[in-house]
């Protein structure tokens, strides 16, 4: 009798035993197919581990820094982020703008580029100043601009007063030919900045208003774009030390860019 129960008992192990193989067996083609399709370890952004010098640069072509936090983005569509003492005038398709202070928001540069066809996308607070058609928008915010993918992002001061995060002001995530460009606006190093996914990343590194260059370094570090670019520097507040700075600082490629047209 007792022995008869251990022949049960071995027959109910093997029995369990083998079950629990075929399930293995049969849950396993799957996972490894999806595997093979995406790679737990890979970056989300695709390019950001592997972005080589060349390819960093190839990623900046269009972008064209024209001083302080301006930027003209210039493939097919003329992209222009926070326009301030522009010297020429390319006529915009869109215009994205992060906050109403006067170095980011200007009136006098806006009309010099804004056509009848022209999108003026901005925060609700820059309305008022600039006039005509505008879309506003908030913190998290993703909408379609002429083709273009818009993402409004958060960007706030965490220790001085200067960007409170109740005003809802905004960075912006554009997607250009496949390349999703961030411009931080007026920002310090917010939580917010670790989790996103962005090729390029334009960052504030003149300190006083915004990051300092150590710790727009650190934000750079964390969020690990294909290359950084410092900006909000050499007018107002910051200095080439400090783009420099910020450069010796970080773990991914960096172009100090010089202000063009
Ligand atoms: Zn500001
Ligand atoms: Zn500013």
């Amino acid at each position: 009798m007792v022995e008869r129960l251990h022949l049960w008992a071995f027959l109910l192990v093997a029995l369990v035993a083998a079950a629990a193989l075929v399930a293995a067996c049969a849950g396993g083609g799957p996972r490894e197919d999806s595997a093979s399709q995406a790679p737990p370890s890979a970056p989300a952004g695709g390019v950001r581990a592997t972005t080589t010098a060349e390819e960093a640069v190839a990623m900046l072509e269009n972008v064209h820094w024209l001083g302080h936090a301006s930027f003209r983005i210039g493939d097919g569509k003329t992209i222009y982020i926070d326009p301030w003492q522009l010297k020429d005038a390319v006529p915009a398709d869109i215009i994205l703008i992060t906050h109403e202070h006067h170095d980011h928001c200007s009136p006098e540069d806006v009309s010099r580029i804004r056509g009848p066809n022209t999108t003026v996308v901005a925060t609700a607070d820059c309305v008022a100043k600039l006039g005509g058609d505008v879309v506003v928008v908030k913190p998290g915010d993703k909408i379609t601009v002429q083709g273009v993918p818009v993402e409004a992002v958060p960007s706030y001061n965490l220790d001085k007063p200067f960007h409170p995060r109740q005003n809802g002001w905004v960075g912006y995530i554009v997607t250009v030919n496949g390349v999703r460009i961030y411009h931080a606006g007026d920002s310090d190093h917010i939580p917010e900045m670790d989790s996103l996914q962005v090729d390029v990343a334009l960052l504030p590194v003149g300190g006083k208003y915004t990051m300092t260059a150590s710790e727009a370094a650190a934000a750079a570090n964390a969020m690990r774009p294909g290359v950084a670019v410092p900006m909000h520097w050499g007018r107002i507040v910051g200095s080439r030390q400090d783009a420099e700075r910020f450069r010796d600082g970080c773990k991914v490629p960096v172009q100090v860019l010089e202000p063009g047209a």
